[in-house]
């Protein structure tokens, strides 16, 4: 008897080769293929009379072959089999191109049902290359649309899919209990899967869409909280000198009273006994990284190592070159530390750590690698977090005896999400920015301005500015977008036909990190005058000079990502722009796009996009160091977000440990991925 654990290859049709397919996909056992979720739905259910087929329209008829079907050669390379197919209203006349197949799969006198573009006129109907069923998979249906790979098809995967649902559907167990499912609702995780897949009608589906969205979100608050409860068991040392008045002292600036709140919150913490969970959350260019650097100074006059993690190497000699200074003219030594550094330096850096010479070391995820051993690793600051997950956080934790963690993040989120997201972390928002800011001037054009922008690009760059053109990427009908192909011709096409003269280079997410961080070097040293790139550019890298950023099809992103996007400019003293282009004539993308207009507080924005479009985006972008969520991004509302929090809560209260609850405590697990010892 198969199982949920069995090998995919014991599905009918589904041999060496196409389970090493499948395994790019991430599908190994019947369990991974049932859970590999449509990612959208074509709505095949109406049955429509030959009469009433319309030209260029999908659609389904019922019809019988009229008479054997016919096999032509017409060249080399192309054989047509052809057929004539009745019902009661008219006649359809039906080719095949190369599937010779169906000249003896199609017997006449049986009923198929063909699903395709119809063509033709009045009484001559025809169809090319319809499918073909009789038992209803991929016709008269809401048939589900799978991303792919190489050498899955989708007809193939959903007979797949079908035959694992009809093996296993009612051996998967229920991670939401029961009395949850009775108080919200909520139908059985089987008839869910089956739906999702299959669904039976649009109510059906909406259905199966809302179990496992409450599903989703329900153990994803439960494994924060369990976080959350987790930690505050751990004691350690309280800091006794928190005083760092000569730290800001040497500040050439005051710090604002948002960013005194952040370190006073921080120095709380630090002086608790338990170890710190914050998360900083402040706009770009709030200043983040001298609340940082004052937990650090802490940290070491508190006789521990403090530690700084960017997510990328330019990002993390950035903040080397910017604290060093600081740091040592109050007597801390600073070391950095990279995956590009040769074997020799680093050895040397490791040796210091590991005595405790260094007192305070900022890097990249080097930083967490395993031949990386600290005398005493008291602090941990994160900067950046999205790019790190909770797995990441937890990985660095274990290098200390339960150091403090700080979090930075610029990604704002609207006060309401932030318990889910962040439900592990304290947070303390530095909700002002440094004085004397500018606005940086925002415009909303559609794409018939894309000459007038060229020339003032132009005019911006013989000014000494240099601009980012971010062109979002495609997706295609694929498991994994691939980016690089929208930037690297957008940046060729401007190269050849529009900026001969100038400088113009790429990024895209295909690259290696080494060779992102190049390009991004030479940006930063102005050697670059225009930097086309898909999202890469998000993360915090200070191009002062940069003074334009044009965001292509900015309807296409959210609200958020588009304000992180533009607080890449506007970090100098010259005026900065940000023109979003965008053909969506829709009120939807006209409301959002007038947002960024409006406004330049991120956490506005945030709020409005939560507004406009719920929390999809926010749960979405795997930003915030999230599990991966597979359908609550699809579809969820708020009020079902609450809904879930809100049973997560009692069903912890009524019985802390899960003990009565294994299924539930076992998906939370898997959920999050984590050492045994995290969470349990
Ligand atoms: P972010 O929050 O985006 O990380 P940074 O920490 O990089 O921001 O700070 C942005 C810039 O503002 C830096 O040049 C920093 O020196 C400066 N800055 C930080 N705090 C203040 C302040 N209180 N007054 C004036 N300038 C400040
Ligand atoms: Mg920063």
């Amino acid at each position: 008897m198969p199982d949920l654990s069995t090998d995919v290859r014991y599905i009918k049709g589904i041999g060496e080769q196409r389970a090493k397919s499948l395994q790019k996909l991430n599908i190994h056992t019947l369990q991974d293929l049932i859970a590999y979720f449509p990612r959208a739905y074509d709505d095949r259910s109406k049955i429509c009379r030959i009469k009433d087929l319309q030209p260029g329209e999908s659609a389904c008829v019922e019809a019988m072959v009229a008479a054997q079907p016919t096999l032509s050669r017409v060249r080399k390379g192309l054989e047509l089999v052809k057929l004539r197919a009745v019902d009661e209203s008219g006649a359809l006349d039906i080719t095949f191109f190369n599937q010779v197949y169906m000249k003896d799969n199609l017997h006449p006198g049986e009923t198929y049902t063909f699903f395709g573009k119809a063509e033709g006129i009045h009484q001559r109907k025809t169809m090319s290359n319809p499918i073909v069923e009789q038992n209803r998979m991929l016709t008269g249906r809401i048939v589900p649309v799978y991303p792919l790979t190489a050498g899955i098809s989708q007809a193939m995967l959903a007979r797949a899919i079908e035959q694992g649902l009809n093996a296993c559907q009612d051996l998967l167990p229920d991670p939401l209990p029961l009395e949850v499912r009775r108080a919200h609702s909520l139908c059985d995780v089987g008839y869910a899967y089956r739906q999702i897949h299959f669904p039976g009608s649009e109510e059906q589906l909406e259905e199966a869409r809302r179990r496992l969205v409450f599903e989703e979100l329900f153990l994803l608050s439960v494994g924060m909280k369990k976080l959350r409860s987790r930690r505050d068991e751990f004691l350690c040392p309280p800091y006794q000198n928190t005083d760092i008045t000569d730290f800001y002292r040497r500040l050439p600036f005051s710090l604002t009273s948002a960013q005194k709140r952040a370190v006073d919150d921080i120095l709380r913490d630090l002086s608790s006994g338990r170890p710190m969970n914050r998360l900083v959350q402040g706009d770009v260019g709030s200043g983040k990284t001298m609340v940082a650097a004052a937990a650090i100074i802490c940290a070491v006059r508190n006789g521990q190592q403090a530690a700084l993690m960017a997510p990328t190497e330019i990002l993390a000699e950035q903040h080397y070159r910017g604290l060093c200074p600081l740091l040592e003219s109050m007597d801390v030594s600073c070391s950095l530390l990279t995956g590009a550094m040769p074997a020799k330096t680093r050895r040397s850096i490791l040796e210091k750590l590991r005595t405790g010479e260094t007192q305070v070391v900022i890097g990249t995820h080097a930083l967490i690698s395993p031949d990386v051993a600290y005398a005493s690793l008291g602090l941990v600051v994160t900067d950046e977090q999205h790019r790190f997950g909770v797995n990441q956080r937890a990985a660095l934790s274990a290098k200390g005896e339960r150091p403090h963690l700080l979090v930075m993040s610029a990604t704002p989120i609207p006060r309401t999400l932030a318990l889910l997201i962040y439900g592990d972390l304290d947070v303390s928002v530095i909700d002002e920015l440094p004085p004397g800011r500018q606005k940086i001037d925002t415009f909303a054009v559609n794409s018939s301005y894309r000459q007038r922008i060229y020339v003032f690009l132009r005019k911006e760059i013989e000014k000494g500015g240099q601009a980012y053109i971010i062109c979002s990427m495609v997706e295609e009908n694929d498991a994994v977008p691939d980016d690089r192909k929208a930037a690297t011709e957008y940046s060729q096409m401007l190269q050849t036909q529009i900026f001969p003269d100038l400088h113009i280079a790429c990024v895209h997410g295909r690259m290696k990190p080494k060779e992102k961080d190049k390009i991004m070097a030479a940006f930063a040293a102005g050697e670059i005058h225009i930097l086309v790139s898909t999202t890469v550019v998000e993360v915090g890298v200070d191009v002062p000079n940069a003074t334009v950023m044009v965001i292509e099809d900015a309807d296409r992103f959210g609200l958020s990502q588009l304000h992180q996007l533009r607080g890449r400019v506007g970090r100098g003293q010259s005026k900065s722009f940000c023109i979003l282009i965008s053909d969506n004539r829709s009120e939807d993308s006209k409301a959002r796009l007038s947002v960024m207009k409006q406004t330049g507080d991120g956490f506005k924005i945030a709020e409005a996009d939560l507004h406009l479009r719920g929390p999809g985006d926010f749960l979405g972008q795997r930003q915030h160091g999230l599990p991966a969520l597979k359908v609550a991004n699809l579809r969820c509302d708020m009020a079902l977000m609450k809904e879930a929090q809100q049973a997560a809560g009692e069903l912890l209260e009524q019985d802390p440990e899960l003990n009565a609850y294994p299924v539930t405590a076992r998906q939370v697990q898997k959920l999050f991925d984590l050492n045994a010892d995290t969470l349990n």
